[in-house]
């Protein structure tokens, strides 16, 4: 699965850096394999639209994430949706962090 043309064009585009380039092409290899923890795997497109809009950042932290993971915002084991609205782009410290909680509780904790 490679990454499609008109994702880095767009991030060309939005001033991104020849190593965010090759970041995204590294994220979207690692994507590919993505499983959630419920074991369900994310369908392609889906994951295509969200890594398009996020691109290798983690959308918790803001960082470029050399371990990206598809978050559900809204968890999937309290009925979040598995599609392009509910799914981030995330690191694996913060998605580990995160759990099974909104965004919003993991700040209060
Ligand atoms: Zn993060």
């Amino acid at each position: 699965m490679a990454i499609r043309s008109e994702v880095l064009r767009a991030m060309l585009a939005a001033g991104a850096s020849a190593e965010m380039l090759v970041a995204a092409v590294e994220a979207d290899e690692k994507l590919a394999h993505v499983v959630v923890l419920d074991g369900r795997t994310i369908p392609v497109d889906v994951r295509d639209e969200v890594l398009a809009r996020d691109g290798p950042v983690c959308r918790y932290c803001q960082r470029v994430t050399s371990t990206p993971q598809l978050d559900h915002v809204m968890p999937w084991s309290r009925g979040g949706r598995t599609d392009a609205t509910n799914l981030v782009v995330s690191c694996k410290p913060c998605n580990t962090a995160k759990k099974n909680r909104t965004p919003e509780e993991w700040r209060g904790e």
